[in-house]
């Protein structure tokens, strides 16, 4: 696996009943799955020499991230490794201007945008939502919107995470700062959302595939904080709807392995696909505990061209709250309390420094009651982040 951070060191851990033998290329020792890998080379996967020293020797390559370079994954495929999922599938996930396009070619539902040149474009491009128009698949604008037809978003096409990369401006001098990165942008209309979903699948060479449940997740600051499986009062032809579409997605561009749709939920009653990620996915942590096969035992299974473990759920809730560091360096002497106000509790920690703000694990809880399951999984992540006292 190429890439260090919890989503290896999660990975990992699913390969381990199944006896692989799993090797890791990390950018220092002290990354997350760096920590507990036996095989680790450290390394720069921007560099084709360093991709190609690590890939001797593997069955097959994966990844923890999306930012290798397209071209170095073809030069490891030109070599005879199977990489997976493979750049042409990959590349949808790395560049939002790619993704568009793609699933406008295939009729799948998106915010209306296209590529901007300058802050004048973006103004233009505003106009035109002001008109109906550009013709996009997604029919309707969205809410809010003022005079000009801002607000508009802007997203450097590659790069972006977390929300670092995305823009929401008002006006035409509010976006210059896009274009000093010197990547191309991409504007959409500002959708008129009630909440964000994730439609999870997973797929493997063979072409099997799998859907977990449509989750909803809740972001604070851009980052996710709350994942809910399944999605809340989620009309079920609109899940479903969600599911058809995710699994569309993955057969026509070809993923292996997990790939997430995140999803914006729109007021009048739409699903839009806001981005693709073709790793385990934060909006599938919840299956760990909540499901019959983890996304991660799911992912190892379908880069190995294993058959696909059972996605279903094993509660009828399961909850997920992101930890995220707080003012306090050691988040251990918290698991007293968490351990002992919750049996049922199951914590997820990184292994990473606590600095605020810096996901350093996670935390699942599942049952019949999902207000119960909520304050649970809530008190625990935030007592260990030290904003809970008792
Ligand atoms: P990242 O690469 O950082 O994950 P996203 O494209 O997911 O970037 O955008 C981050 C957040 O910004 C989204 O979760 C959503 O809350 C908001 N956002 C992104 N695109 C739009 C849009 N077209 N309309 C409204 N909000 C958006």
């Amino acid at each position: 696996m190429i890439g260090g951070g919890q989503l290896a060191r999660m990975t990992h851990e699913a390969g381990i009943p199944l006896g692989i033998r799993f090797k890791l290329l990390s950018d220092t020792p002290q990354d997350s799955a760096a920590q507990v890998v036996s095989e680790v080379v450290l390394g720069d996967y921007r560099d084709l020499d360093t991709l190609r020293d690590f890939a001797r020797g593997c069955d097959v390559i994966t990844f923890d991230h999306e930012h290798v370079p397209t071209e170095h994954l073809r030069a490891l495929e030109a070599d005879g490794i199977p990489v997976r999922p493979g750049p042409d599938a990959l590349v949808h996930a790395q560049d939002k201007g790619v993704m568009r396009a793609k699933l406008d070619a295939i009729g799948v539902p998106c915010p209306r945008h296209r590529i901007v040149a300058d802050p004048r474009d973006v103004a233009a491009f505003a106009a035109e939502l002001e008109r109906g128009g550009p013709e996009g698949p997604s029919g309707k604008g969205g809410g809010g919107r003022r005079a000009g037809g801002f607000p508009v978003v802007l997203k450097t096409v590659r790069g972006g995470y977390d929300g670092k990369g995305v823009w929401v401006v008002d006006n035409e001098a509010e976006a210059e700062a896009p274009f000093k990165a010197g990547v191309p942008v991409l504007a959409e209309e500002k959708v008129d959302f009630v909440r964000e979903l994730a439609a999870n699948v997973v797929r493997s060479p063979h072409g099997q595939a799998v859907a977990y449940p449509v989750v909803e997740s809740r972001q604070v600051d851009g980052v996710c904080d709350t994942v809910i499986a399944p999605a809340p009062d989620l009309d079920e032809t609109l899940a479903l709807q969600a599911e058809e579409m995710a699994l569309r997605i993955a057969k026509e561009l070809d993923v292996v392995g997990h790939l997430a749709v995140e999803l914006f939920h729109t007021r009048d009653g739409r699903v839009l696909v806001n981005e693709l990620a073709m790793r385990p996915h934060n909006s599938g942590h919840w299956t760990q505990d909540g499901a019959i096969t983890s996304q991660f035992a799911n992912h190892v299974r379908a880069v190995l061209d294993l058959p696909l473990g059972d996605p279903r759920p094993r509660a009828k809730w399961t909850v997920m709250v992101n930890v995220l560091g707080g003012d306090y360096p050691d988040m251990y002497s918290a698991y007293l309390h968490c351990m002992a106000r919750d049996p049922q509790l199951k914590i997820h920690m990184y292994g990473k420094d606590v600095k605020p703000g810096r996901k350093v694990g996670h935390v699942n809880t599942y049952g019949d009651d999902l207000d119960d399951v909520l304050e649970r999984a809530r008190h625990a992540a935030g007592y260990l982040r030290g904003t809970i006292t008792e």
